[in-house]
């Protein structure tokens, strides 16, 4: 197939950026190079982007970046700020749990959405200031070569089958868990790591439950774990609830045999009898798992952490760079941070690989540091020990925990994903202007 060559649109700062992946990451990372003047297309292997998946959490830090990039009234149309986190034993006792958001001090709230809702109003926004063109469906990216002058990737139209070529100076590979422009940096990586925890999701409307903006996280990942929390403005508003959530059960890990697919449905036999028998008295667990239109199941899994992002003129962004269990709310909102500094450090470097030299160094310690924390998630862990000293409740959790086992729920897992050191402004807020005065 003979390739056909074309470029992509120039930019005001000279640099053009093709983006593997119009997820959270990609449509962020283009809204951000927007803002700093560098021209950014992206390319997606689906041939149409539906608001596809089910709830996800924005923390504070992800959101301040969102608003600085004028989306926080989308955002609040949308989803709900979350005003607490409560961690419960599977009867439905409370174990411990803190404020989020404004609610624990912070200047941004922490919003709870639906996934693909989010992914929606990224995308409006791109095609509104990059132009309708900007994000091409159906455009798989299947590779890159490298030159002094850029970088040649190489495409493939979903629907035609055909193959085609075009060059930039900067490939980002916001391209996901099974991402491409990984897999050019390190072939021999393999499969993602499965921890044998197997998750069932769903979205069912219902009462609102607690004080309505409530993340409740229930029983144990020793065995099964429930997450639950609300997700529409609109259901809110008719005085309903959208309730997200979330069954982890744990199996004899073996093998993982199918491949991870955040999109696989589930079978509601296989998620509703390890939770049939839980009598939550302010939630109907079996009858929001059995009320779901549809159910999706995922493996548990992750990828080690990489010992570089970037290379010359590529790098990778989010998941591709760093696929964590979905535990924390630090998917989404890791990928966010991800693409605004990217755009930061690339408007103020000399040189394309110098901005994404930068960009790595500004980020790969601090994300890998999630990757592994969350494989030792101090939430699960306090969870797992409630579960083994109290299996039938309990009245008081001090009788369960003391004081010092329980510190490290409010201290450990928050200060490793930063969410402790929020000041006033973004440190990646750069407009053309911005970046001249620095
Ligand atoms: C369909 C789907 C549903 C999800 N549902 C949830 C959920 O319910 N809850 C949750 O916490 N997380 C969910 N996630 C994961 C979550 O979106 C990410 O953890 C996080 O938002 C970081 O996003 P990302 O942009 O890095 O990657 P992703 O959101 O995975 O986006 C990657 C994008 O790259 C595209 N792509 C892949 N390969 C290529 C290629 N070769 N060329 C071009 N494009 C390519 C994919 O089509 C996809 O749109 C889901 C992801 C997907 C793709």
């Amino acid at each position: 197939m003979t390739p056909d060559r074309r470029r992509t649109r120039q930019g005001t700062h000279g640099t053009r950026v093709l983006i593997a992946g119009a997820g959270i990451g990609g449509l962020t990372a283009a809204l951000a190079l927007d803002a700093a003047g560098i021209e950014a297309e992206v390319v997606d292997s689906a041939r149409v982007l539906r608001p596809l998946g089910v709830g996800i959490n924005l923390l504070p830090h992800a959101v301040r970046e969102l608003t600085d990039l004028g989306l926080r009234e989308a955002l609040d149309a949308t989803g709900l700020s979350a005003e607490q986190l409560v961690h419960f034993d599977r009867h439905g006792n409370r174990v411990w749990g803190e404020g989020r958001g404004i609610r624990l001090g912070y200047a941004w709230p922490q919003y709870m959405v639906h996934r693909g809702e989010l992914q929606m109003i990224l995308l409006a926004a791109v095609r509104e200031r990059l132009g309708k063109d900007a994000v091409r469906t159906g455009t798989a990216v299947l590779g890159y070569e490298e030159s002094p002058g850029g970088v040649t990737v190489r495409l493939r139209d979903q629907h035609s089958g055909a193959e085609s070529e075009e060059s930039a100076d900067v490939l980002v590979g916001a391209d996901g868990l099974h991402s491409t422009i990984r897999r050019g940096f390190f072939p021999d990586e393999g499969a993602p790591r499965w921890n044998g925890v197997r998750l069932w999701r769903g979205v069912t409307e219902g009462d609102p439950f607690l004080d309505g903006r409530t993340m409740a996280v229930l029983g144990t990942n020793l065995r099964t774990k429930f997450v639950c929390y609300p997700i529409s403005r609109e259901a809110a508003d008719r005085g309903r609830a959208l309730l997200n959530w979330l069954g982890e059960i744990t199996i004899p890990r073996d093998e993982l045999t199918e491949t991870a697919d955040w999109n696989r449905p589930g079978r509601l036999e296989d998620v509703l009898p390890h939770f049939a028998d839980w009598t939550v008295p302010w939630l109907d667990v079996p009858g929001l798992i059995g009320g779901a239109a549809e159910i999706l199941e995922y493996p548990m899994v992750d990828r080690d952490p990489l010992p570089f992002w970037s290379r010359g003129r590529v790098t990778l962004l989010g998941d591709a760079a760093h696929p964590m269990y979905p535990l924390g709310s630090n998917g989404g909102s890791q990928a966010i941070l991800d693409a605004r500094a990217l755009a930061f450090e690339l408007a103020r470097a000399d040189s394309a690989a110098a901005g994404l030299a930068a960009y790595d160094a500004a980020r790969r310690d601090a994300v890998n540091a999630i990757v592994l924390a969350n494989r030792n998630n101090p939430g699960d862990t306090i969870l797992n020990t409630v579960a083994e000293r109290a299996p039938d409740g309990f009245d008081r959790v001090g009788d369960v925990l003391t004081p010092e086992e329980l510190a490290p729920l409010a201290n450990g897992y928050q200060h490793i994903t930063h969410t402790d050191d929020l000041d006033r402004t973004s440190p990646w807020a750069v407009t053309p202007d911005q970046r001249r005065a620095r």
